[in-house]
């Protein structure tokens, strides 16, 4: 079973618009158990579609094209792909109803072109699209490779590719083989030393596989597996899983593809009810924006401090400039006394304070990179953690937010 992905439209090949579909759609394909030989790029210009469809129905045995099945006059993804077909269009009256109902409601006037979007390939199984009007298609060929139409739209593709069309095409290439695959995401641990700590294993793997892979600042393993039925496929994974654990366990944080760091340490405190506030100085609100991106964080963060100037650390956090001034800016004191200020003012269960050098210049005789990092809990005594980083300015203000985090989730 060979799958090959093709992305419709111009847009996307003068680089105005990044191809996150097609990426989006391995991922999905190859959790299917469906393996990507060729992703193609192609405009919207009906004879280069026709002559790539062509080409890659000729190698493969299921083509997934996306982008081209909305109302304008660059649109012509279904028309060419039903030319090529040899099938006409037919109107799926699901989207039609949408697409009245859509006009009839905003009280715009229904064009002829609109229509196009409720049309499908005679013969396939149209998709529905939830969150938009253009109707997708699954055409399984009676003769040569079948194909797959998917809108452009990221917001209409991902919802439609993994609610309608992955089960439809599980069922249509079930296999005797049935692959599994889970991601192991770590941090706090180099790639390096993760492999040289499971060596052996990695020495001897066949089935499950280990394909590690780093990222900019943390590791991941793939750990995939066949066998003959799901479950099975899945005990063999799971078994892999506890012997990483028994020796990293510690940098386990996480399981999956989209799932970073803030992501677990945000559920983590909505599942056990932990608010949190921080008190930045060298990230100056970067841990508290990296909080702001996880949907429901606002359940355990209220709010908090940036106090970048020694000013603000005693205006906001009524840090008395006399500790700064004997203790150092960059110093456990000013740390624990930044966390600790910033929990009580929020009463909240757990504060962090970042302060540090973020570079290039020194500070205070100290160089470029040395962070000290404050947590306060309720009912303890503030606890401080000094690390020394490399790099840049960036690199080091984000690093700094990442400890942070994996400080709170341990
Ligand atoms: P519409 O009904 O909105 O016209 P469509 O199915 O015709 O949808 P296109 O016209 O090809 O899709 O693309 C619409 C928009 O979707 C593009 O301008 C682009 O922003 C986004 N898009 C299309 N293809 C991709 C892709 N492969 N990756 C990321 N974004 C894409
Ligand atoms: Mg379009």
């Amino acid at each position: 079973m060979q799958a090959e992905i093709i992305a419709v439209g111009t847009e996307i090949l003068l680089g105005q618009v990044v191809d996150t579909n097609s990426a989006f759609i391995a991922r999905g394909l190859a959790s299917a158990g469906i393996e990507v030989y060729y992703h193609s790029l192609v405009g919207d210009n009906a004879d280069r579609l026709t002559a790539v469809v062509t080409q890659a129905r000729s190698r493969s045995d299921l083509v997934v094209i996306s982008g081209g099945l909305g109302p304008t006059k660059d649109d012509l993804t279904k028309q060419t792909v039903a030319h090529l077909l040899g099938v006409k269009l037919v109107e799926d009256e699901t989207a039609m109803a949408k697409i009245h109902q859509h006009f009839l409601t905003t009280g715009q006037k229904l064009t002829p072109n609109n229509r196009l979007q409720a049309l499908y390939p005679d013969g396939s199984l149209p998709l529905k699209n939830r969150t938009g009007m253009a109707v997708g298609a699954f055409y399984q060929a009676p003769t040569g490779a079948d194909v797959m139409l998917l809108p452009g739209p990221p917001s209409e593709l991902e919802p439609m590719f993994r609610e309608e069309a992955l089960p439809v095409l599980k069922h249509a290439y079930q296999r005797e083989e049935y692959l599994v695959s889970k991601v192991l995401r770590f941090f706090g641990i180099g790639e390096s030393q993760l492999v040289t700590t499971l060596s052996d294993l990695i020495a001897q793997q066949t089935n499950p596989t280990i394909a590690p892979y780093a990222k900019v600042n943390e590791v991941t393993l793939r750990l995939t597996a066949t066998a003959s039925s799901e479950a099975a496929a899945s005990d063999l994974i799971d078994g892999l899983v506890t012997l990483i654990r028994q020796r990293v366990g510690n940098y386990l944080y996480g399981y999956g593809d989209d799932n970073s760091l803030a992501n677990v340490v945000v559920h983590g405190l909505i599942d056990r009810k932990l608010t949190i506030t921080a008190a930045e100085s060298l990230t100056a609100g970067e841990f508290q924006s990296t909080l702001g991106d996880i949907a429901g964080v606002s359940a355990v963060f209220p709010g908090g401090f940036v106090t970048y100037a020694n000013e603000a650390k005693h205006a906001l956090l009524g840090i008395p400039n006399a500790i700064i001034d004997t203790e150092g800016v960059v110093s456990a004191a000013t740390a624990k006394r930044m966390a600790e200020g910033a929990r009580q003012r929020l009463d909240t269960d757990l504060a962090l304070s970042f302060t540090g050098v973020a570079g290039p210049d020194t500070l205070e005789g100290q160089p470029a990179g040395t962070v000290w990092l404050g947590l306060a809990q309720r009912g303890q005594d503030p606890q401080a953690k000094l690390v020394h980083l490399t790099g840049n300015r960036d690199k080091i203000r984000a690093r700094s937010v990442l400890l942070g985090l994996d400080w709170i989730r341990r």
